[in-house]
């Protein structure tokens, strides 16, 4: 082949992948792109090819897989940017006959760790790198500049990591890119990131929520309350577009867009992935799962009507100091979302440790400061914590978490127990307040749990005093 002159290609033109192609080619690249439908792909060159050109690079469009494959550089670097499961698969298969030993195939997809280590596995056979990379940001960081999680060999990322530590968005003079670990280290990272997010959001909606039914105020100035949040220690991409969501109204009805808005929370599956992953690892992510699960329930409506009908909707009064509750809840968000930062950062660290990735947990703050959806001020904190201390049990024990918590854990105490009064649900908010309950406690009732189960299946327990196993002869032994 007489024109490989592409430095890495990318297939899979739809939003993202167009995004992400166009960013690459206006940091000066050439790239090879490819659609499946083709017209996605022509259309895109045709439109793009001055912006591309202005910046010294070029966007190279082929109509076959033969002549994208053909037009990359050896070792080539081919981005998969499609739908994300069989679609993967099946555009790996046909690109794998394709290459040559050394190449390199790069899922910019989200996908389960799972696949990912087997995707690896079966190219591998044939000689060619697989790398999961997770890439944050949505349509607009894939322009702009994404965060972006690396994972696979360090063949893969010599080839590769020059060009997405470029494209990726920039803090402080550093890349929000890098190569977070082997295999679907990756992967597994924007899975996580993906959780956190989840929580994020969760956490966020529970403070909208209580502060609408118990303060009484309207979306458009409960999102003056979320711009002064964003001027402080919460302050984040997620609280900012918070404001605007909910300073927003509906042009057709000219009501508060929130309210037109069906109250069915839709997700893709990193969440419950997430939820999944952890519950293997036996890392307790309370937070994550607690916003996972109040998705499915918002979808469950015929569930939820029958409730309504049965029980009331009714939300009791509960005098609130308006001025004194909405700081209650923003010390409560802030706290809670400690605990789920940390919670998320305790299964990254556990999954490296299973798969010897050997994850640097400050990097990965590092990379989520900007870029990616829950870019904030506080990721900056994250990367102080363990910089100062790379061993930390728990970002929980940091010194500017742990004082941040303690002073705000009388207030977080505060809100849950008045959004029980009220009747008000904060599944997140109460179950990380436990979760900081439970580590802090003594004596865990665990101590009664292993008494059960020794009882009706001796099971063993150990003992506070004595080392080894015990098994007491119970009623039903004797
Ligand atoms: P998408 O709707 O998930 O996928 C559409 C693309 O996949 C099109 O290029 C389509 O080609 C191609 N495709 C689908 N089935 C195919 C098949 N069997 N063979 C070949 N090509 C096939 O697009 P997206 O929203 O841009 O997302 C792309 C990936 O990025 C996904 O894995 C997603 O999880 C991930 N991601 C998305 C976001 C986001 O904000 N949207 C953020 C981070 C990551 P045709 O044009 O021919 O139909």
């Amino acid at each position: 082949p007489t024109d490989a002159r592409a430095s890495i290609g990318l297939t899979g033109l739809a939003v993202m992948g167009s995004n992400l192609a166009r960013n690459i080619a206006r940091n000066g690249y050439t790239i090879a792109v490819h659609n499946r439908t083709t017209s996605k792909m022509t259309d895109m060159v045709e439109a793009y090819a001055d912006e591309a050109r202005e910046a010294g690079g070029e966007l190279v469009g082929r109509e076959s897989l033969e002549d994208f494959v053909a037009a990359i550089e050896r070792p080539r670097t081919v981005v998969v940017m499609v739908k994300a499961g069989s679609p993967t698969d099946a555009v790996i298969d046909e690109l794998a006959p394709l290459l040559e030993e050394g190449d390199i195939v790069v899922d910019a997809g989200n996908a389960h760790v799972d696949d990912t280590m087997r995707r690896q596995a079966a190219l591998k056979e044939q000689g060619l790198h697989f790398v999961g990379m997770g890439v944050s940001g949505g349509e607009e960081g894939a322009l702009n500049g994404p965060s972006i999680m690396v994972g696979g060999s360090e063949h893969a990322y010599e080839n590769l990591g020059p060009i997405v530590e470029k494209i990726a968005a920039q803090v402080d003079g550093t890349p929000c890119a890098t190569h977070v670990g082997p295999d679907g280290a990756g992967h597994f990272v924007k899975m996580v990131h993906n959780g956190i997010e989840y929580a994020d959001m969760q956490l966020i909606a529970e403070s909208y929520d209580l502060l609408r039914a118990l303060t009484d105020r309207t979306p458009a100035q409960l999102a003056e309350a979320f711009s002064d949040w964003n001027g402080g220690d919460l302050e984040s991409f997620l609280i900012e577009m918070t404001a605007d969501v909910l300073a927003h109204t509906d042009q057709a009805t000219g009501t508060a867009f929130v309210d037109v808005v069906e109250d069915a929370a839709e997700q893709k599956g990193t969440g419950r992935w997430t939820v999944q992953t952890a519950l293997d690892l036996g890392v307790p992510v309370t937070g994550i799962a607690e916003a996972t699960f109040a998705r499915s329930l918002s979808g469950h409506t015929d569930q939820r009507a029958a409730a309504r009908e049965r029980f009331g909707s009714a939300v009791h009064d509960v005098e609130v100091d308006v001025e004194q509750f909405t700081d209650d809840v923003r010390s409560a968000l802030f706290a809670s979302k400690v605990v789920a930062y940390a919670q998320g950062f305790d299964q990254i660290l556990a999954a490296s440790a299973e798969n010897d990735w050997d994850v640097d947990p400050g990097t990965i703050a590092t990379i989520w400061r900007g870029g990616c959806i829950i870019r904030a001020q506080f990721l900056d904190r994250i990367r102080e914590a363990y910089e100062a201390e790379p061993g930390l049990k728990s970002l929980l024990l940091a010194p500017y978490f742990a004082d941040a918590v303690e002073a705000g854990a009388a207030a977080w105490r505060r809100v849950v127990a008045t959004a029980a009064t009220a009747g008000v649900p904060v599944p997140a908010f109460s179950s990380s307040l436990s979760y900081f309950d439970a580590l802090r406690r003594d004596r865990l009732p665990a101590a009664l749990i292993q008494g059960l189960r020794d009882d009706f299946g001796a099971h063993t327990y150990r003992r506070v005093d004595k080392e080894g196993s015990f098994h007491t002869l119970w009623a039903g032994d004797r």
